[in-house]
């Protein structure tokens, strides 16, 4: 029989590394699966420029290694697969990657959310280059330029809100003709000169030039019309999905898949395992609060621990 480990980590995006640094220093030897596709949402971005500590910004990826590089200097392990299957329903908690099985006296869960892509032609390409899914991380970089935002929910109506800060006009895309979101957020973005609307909408392809996003290929659903349209990026806004289908039926989660835990703390709805970054959050989503409530999941797996008597 394995021997259990004191803390098994699910997930490597900030949350995850920062839970594996903090308990790393706490000599509690936690092993990280990392993954397939390692290191969370910031290796989908370029420049991150809202990351205290790095006043001339860093590139995502780069400073996501630097986590990891961090964790594994006190003694974080690494298992680069996707977990496959976990069964929580009692301790030591079981976690399998493919057929290897280990087992855990806590879990600590950080295994992120993906923003939902419109899967048109040239989105994933241009992924960085133009087209983003997060107005707060990039906004910034598009100074002085047309934007176009889709999505009819609060989160694309308060995108581009935001963005008129910086971009000449926002467009909203729709593909209906009314908005989802609450009618205080549609009253802000009717009243603002420099939001306009499509709706009946959808975007069929992303074209750019030089590697850059410069115009977007429009479908009006209503009357088939096929139309071309110039901008300087294209922010997708249309939701996010957690990963959580690992824990489906054995933790409690929000109607929208989210894991539920005792906010401040990280606890969920089983003793011992912990949930923190953006499976539990759909709020804030930036890589500075999911490291944050790394760090709590943590101390609060740590002190657990220490209930125990280890
Ligand atoms: P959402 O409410 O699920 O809205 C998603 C929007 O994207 C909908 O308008 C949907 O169109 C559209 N959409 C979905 N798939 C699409 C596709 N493939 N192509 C084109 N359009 C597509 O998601 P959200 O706006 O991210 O909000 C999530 C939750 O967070 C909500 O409960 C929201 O109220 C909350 N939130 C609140 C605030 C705030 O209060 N400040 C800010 C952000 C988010 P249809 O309408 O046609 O379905």
């Amino acid at each position: 029989m394995n021997v259990a480990e004191k803390v098994v980590i699910i997930g490597s995006g900030p949350a995850g590394l920062t839970a594996a640094l903090y308990t790393g220093r706490a000599n509690l030897e936690p092993l990280v699966i990392e993954g397939a596709a390692p290191l969370g949402q910031l290796m989908l971005t370029t420049e991150v420029e809202n990351y205290p500590g790095f006043p001339d910004g860093i590139l995502g990826p780069e400073l996501m290694e630097k986590f990891r590089a961090q964790a594994e200097r006190f003694g974080a392990k690494f298992i680069s697969a996707d977990a496959t299957k976990v069964d929580l329903s009692k301790r030591p908690f079981k976690v399998w990657e493919g057929e290897a099985e280990y087992e855990a006296q806590t879990i600590i869960i950080s295994t992120g959310a993906k923003a939902r892509m419109l899967d048109v032609p040239g989105e994933r390409e241009l992924l960085g280059r133009g087209v983003s899914t997060c107005a707060t991380c990039d906004g910034f970089f598009f100074r002085g330029v047309p934007l176009v935002v889709v999505g009819g929910g609060d989160s694309a109506v308060e995108e581009a809100l935001f963005l008129t800060r910086f971009a000449t006009k926002v467009t909203l895309i729709h593909r209906r003709d009314a908005l989802r979101a609450s009618k205080i957020m549609q009253d802000r973005a009717l009243a603002n000169d420099k939001v306009e609307f499509i709706w009946d909408t959808v975007v069929e392809e992303v074209l750019g030039t030089d590697g850059k996003v410069d115009r977007l290929m429009l479908r009006n659903v209503k009357t088939e019309g096929v139309t071309e349209f110039a901008t300087g990026g294209l922010f997708v806004a249309i939701g996010h999905d957690p990963n959580t289908s690992l824990f489906t039926g054995q933790l409690d989660m929000d109607a929208a898949g989210y894991i539920t835990v005792a906010h401040p703390r990280t606890s969920t709805s089983i003793e011992g395992v912990f949930a923190c970054g953006d499976v539990v959050d759909h709020i804030f989503r930036q890589a500075i609060t999911a490291a944050g409530t790394g760090c709590a999941a943590a101390i609060d797996a740590e002190r657990f621990l220490e209930s125990l008597g280890h």
